[in-house]
């Protein structure tokens, strides 16, 4: 990763959607006054739906459902049941990620390419069989499994299509979302599994993926996955019928040599997924976004960082719960990885008045730069709240927390 002076807010950034820009002759400028120097810009992305509070022609915009918001050649997803489907919605222009970062080029900003990987409910349906599935053989058709050689297929070919369209002084960094196995977890607004008060072990549990490429992986890594698949359904269903809490470990709940073999087939899957995209991208940086528990499944793969051995150039650290969590998160990341530890900091969630105060103490804890969420989707009042976060984490010295 580029190296820069400590303190220095050069390189922190924010992520935008390419409908915050195309359209909005002010947003590139717009986006470069609140003090960042890249961007984080949608370039491959799931169903959303989201206020455009600052653009002049629309108001909502509503992603139904997964898409590449770059151009692709069929040529080069022939064949494949795995391929990104276009966006119809927004303003239609035919290169929505080369229009968007044009202007922010325009403006001095770096431009990184903001890619979510696995989770696509339009695939999922194409392709169930290429879907998470949990121990009740349930699939999760918004995730696609990465042990899958289809998967890593398609992530392959996803960003060897943007590369070879976009170079390496163009878009010089890609920001890797899901890269990894997404789990139980789905943040839809149309979830209703809430009120079973399931706790984090059992949440963890029910995202354990035993497709056949899953259960050949950890057989491979040591445990019967037949066996693994039955404490599993053991256990969840202790807690969903009889209340008894799954403990949080994987070694309490399954034993130490099923967590072993899970935790191991999952740190092999998502380095050699790492290693594929990095041969389809030589030249730029890879930065992941990574959670340093590595029970954990979702948009920031879980990893325990201090064994992951991909060729990634720095993580990424969601730091959008409480400030206690997110310090921790950060300095554990920080005492476990060689990586440089960026923090992506949510300007939506918290008060925005405490936004600044939060920043420094991330960077006291060691995060060497910053990516906030979310230049498209915040208020005045939230970018005013950035603008001044930005602009003081220049000013903070680290700390004695930061080595602690
Ligand atoms: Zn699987």
């Amino acid at each position: 990763m580029t190296t820069e002076p400590p303190g220095s807010t050069r390189l922190d950034g924010t992520f935008a959607y390419t409908w915050d820009l195309v359209g909005d002759s002010a947003a590139a400028e717009r986006i470069a006054s609140l003090g960042v120097g890249s961007v984080a810009l949608q370039a491959a992305y799931h169903s959303v739906r989201v206020m455009t509070p600052h653009h002049p022609a629309h108001r909502i915009v509503h992603a139904t459902h997964a898409a590449a918001y770059f151009p692709l050649d069929p040529h080069d997803w022939r064949g494949t049941r795995l391929r990104p489907a276009a966006p119809g919605w927004g303003i239609d222009v035919s290169d929505r990620f080369g229009t968007a970062a044009s202007a922010l080029r325009r403006q001095g900003l770096r431009v990184e390419a903001w890619l979510v990987l696995t989770h696509a409910t339009t695939l999922g349906d194409r392709a169930p069989d290429l879907t998470v599935r949990n121990a009740f053989d349930e699939r999760y058709g918004y995730a696609l499994c990465p042990a899958q050689p289809e998967v890593v297929a398609y992530a392959a070919q996803l960003v060897r299509s943007f590369c070879a369209r976009y170079d390496g002084a163009e878009v010089p960094a890609l920001m890797l979302e899901a890269c990894g196995w997404l789990g139980f977890e789905h943040g839809s607004h149309h979830e209703k599994t809430a009120g079973a008060d399931l706790g984090a072990g059992c949440r963890n549990l029910l995202s354990i993926c035993l497709c056949e490429p899953c259960r050949r992986g950890i057989a491979a890594a040591g445990a019967d996955p037949a066996v693994v698949a039955a404490a599993v359904r053991r256990a969840v269903d202790a807690e969903l019928r009889d209340g008894r809490r799954v403990p949080d470990s994987f070694a309490e709940s399954l034993g130490d040599q099923a967590a072993r073999a899970v935790l191991g087939h999952r740190r092999q899957v998502i380095e050699d997924l790492t290693h594929r995209i990095a041969a389809e991208a030589p030249g730029r940086e890879l930065l992941l976004m990574a959670d340093g528990d590595p029970q954990v499944t979702g948009p920031d793969s879980g990893l325990d960082l201090s064994r992951f051995d991909g060729p990634a150039d720095a993580v990424v650290v969601k730091c959008w719960d409480d400030e206690d969590r997110s310090a921790a998160r950060i300095k554990q990341a920080v005492a476990a990885s060689a990586l440089p530890v960026i923090a992506n900091v949510s300007v939506l969630d918290e008060p925005p008045a405490d936004l600044a105060r939060r920043v420094a103490r991330l960077r006291a804890s060691g995060a060497q730069q910053f990516r906030y969420y979310h230049a498209g989707l915040a208020s005045p009042a939230r970018l005013r709240a950035l603008r001044a976060a930005a602009g003081t984490t220049a000013d903070i010295t680290p700390t004695q927390e930061g080595a602690a």
